[in-house]
C-alpha cells in the first residue's frame, strides 16, 4: 500500500506533469472496472432547503449570510422529483439540506423517507445528507428506509478543521456522528474539500489515510471554491483553481487505488471549475454522479460556492447504469459479511 510520503509525492507533483497523471488515472480506471465495474451510477440530488443553523466559514448558505433568499421545498416538490428519478430509472436519490435539528424538521424527514419508499414500491434507494444529528434521529430515519448517509469531515486535520469553522463547531462531534451512522447500519460516505486556505498536500495525504482508517463505504470530495463575502473567501489558498481541479482528480485516483471497492462521486464542484469536470472525475476513477433534480425555480438559492452550475447535466457519453440498480457500495457488502462472520465466530 502507498504510504504518506508516496501520496505526498504524487499529490505534490507539478501541474504540468500530465504523463504521470495519465498513468495514475488509467491505473485507477483499470482498478475500478475490475472491482466495481465500468458503469456510472446516478443519484438524483434534491436540495431540500438552504436553511442552516450552522455558520461554516466557507459556505454560501451559512446562517451568517443575510443576503440569502431562504427556501424550503414542499412535500409535493420533493415527491415529484423523486418520482421523476424513479421513472427515469435512477437507483436512488440524495436528499441534502442545510442543518436543522428541530423536531418539526426531523419528523418531516422521517415522513418523507416513508413516502418516497412507498411511492417507489420500495425500489428507490435513499441517501440523506442532513448534517449532524442525534443518534436517535439517525436511527429513526434509517428505520423509515434511508440506507446511506453523506457527512463530509471537511478536513481530517483537527487544526485545519478549527481554522475553517467557528469556535463552537466541533470536529469531534462530527466524528462521533460518523460512528453513530455506521453503528446504526448506514452505508457511510464522507469527504473533504480540496484546495482550502491553510491546507497543504500533507493534509490531503492524511485525508486519504483517514478515509482508509475509517473504512468508509463512499466518498464525495471536490475542490473548494470561494463564495464571495464569506469569512474564508478573504484568505488565500496556496492552490490556484487549476491546481485544485488537478488535485481533486489525483485525490479521486489515489483513493480508488487505496480503497478499490468503494463508491466515489464525481462532484458538482469539479464541474464548476471545468466544463467537463465531471467527465474528468469519472476518467480518474470515480463511479457515481449526482444530477441535480431540485426544481429550477429555487436551484439558484442553494449556492454553497460561487459559479455553481445550474443547468441540467448532459448524460450522453456516460456509461450510466439505469436499471433501478441501487449501486450499493461493494465495500459495504464485504464489510457486512465480515461482521457477520465474526459474530458467528463469537457465538
Ligand atoms: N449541511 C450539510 C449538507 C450540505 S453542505 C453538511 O454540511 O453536511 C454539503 C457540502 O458542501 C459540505 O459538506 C461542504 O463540503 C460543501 N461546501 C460548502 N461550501 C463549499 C465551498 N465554498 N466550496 C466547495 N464545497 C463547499
Ligand atoms: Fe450549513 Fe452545511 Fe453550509 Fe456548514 S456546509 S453552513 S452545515 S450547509
Amino acid at each position: 500500500m502507498m504510504d504518506r510520503e508516496e501520496l505526498i509525492t504524487i499529490l505534490g507533483a507539478p501541474l504540468g506533469d500530465l504523463a504521470t497523471d495519465r498513468e495514475l488515472f488509467a491505473e485507477a480506471v483499470e482498478v475500478r472496472n475490475r472491482t466495481v465495474g465500468d458503469k456510472v451510477y446516478l443519484r438524483g440530488l434534491i436540495e431540500l432547503s438552504n436553511r442552516c443553523r450552522k455558520n461554516c466559514l466557507y459556505c454560501g448558505i451559512r446562517s451568517g449570510n443575510k443576503g440569502v433568499d431562504r427556501y424550503e421545498l414542499t412535500d409535493e416538490q420533493v415527491l415529484a422529483a423523486t418520482e421523476y428519478a424513479w421513472r427515469s430509472g435512477y437507483g436512488s436519490v440524495v436528499i441534502q439540506a442545510g442543518e436543522r435539528t428541530d423536531d418539526a424538521f426531523t419528523d418531516r424527514i422521517e415522513l418523507l423517507v416513508r413516502q418516497i419508499k412507498s411511492l417507489s414500491n420500495n425500489e428507490l434507494g435513499i441517501t440523506l445528507s442532513l448534517g449532524e444529528q442525534e443518534r436517535e434521529v439517525y436511527r429513526r430515519w434509517f428505520r423509515a428506509g434511508a440506507h446511506r448517509y453523506l457527512l463530509r469531515i471537511e478536513a481530517s486535520s483537527p487544526k485545519l478543521y478549527a481554522k475553517i469553522h467557528p469556535a463552537d463547531h466541533s470536529q469531534k462531534k462530527r466524528l462521533d456522528c460518523l460512528g453513530f451512522l455506521k453503528e446504526e447500519g448506514y452505508q457511510v460516505g464522507t469527504g473533504v474539500m480540496i484546495g482550502l486556505p491553510y491546507q497543504t498536500v500533507g493534509n490531503l495525504a492524511d485525508d486519504l489515510l483517514f478515509f482508509k482508517t475509517l473504512d468508509i463505504d463512499m466518498c464525495g470530495m471536490g475542490p473548494y471554491i470561494e463564495y464571495p463575502g464569506t469569512p474564508l473567501s478573504g484568505v488565500r489558498s496556496i492552490f490556484t483553481r487549476d491546481e485544485r481541479l488537478q488535485l481533486a482528480l489525483r485525490m479521486i485516483a489515489l483513493l480508488r487505488l487505496l480503497m478499490p471497492d468503494i463508491n466515489i462521486a464525481s462532484t458538482t464542484a469539479l464541474h464548476a471549475l471545468h466544463p467537463r469536470g465531471r467527465e474528468l472525475g469519472i476518467a480518474a476513477g470515480a463511479n457515481v454522479m449526482m444530477p441535480n433534480l431540485t426544481p429550477a425555480a429555487v436551484r439558484g438559492n442553494y449556492k454553497l460556492y460561487d459559479n455553481k452550475p445550474l443547468q441540467d447535466m448532459d448524460l450522453r457519453g456516460f456509461n450510466v447504469a439505469l436499471e433501478n440498480a441501487w449501486g450499493d457500495s461493494h465495500h459495504f457488502a464485504s464489510r457486512l459479511s465480515k461482521a457477520r462472520a465474526s459474530t458467528e465466530r463469537r457465538k
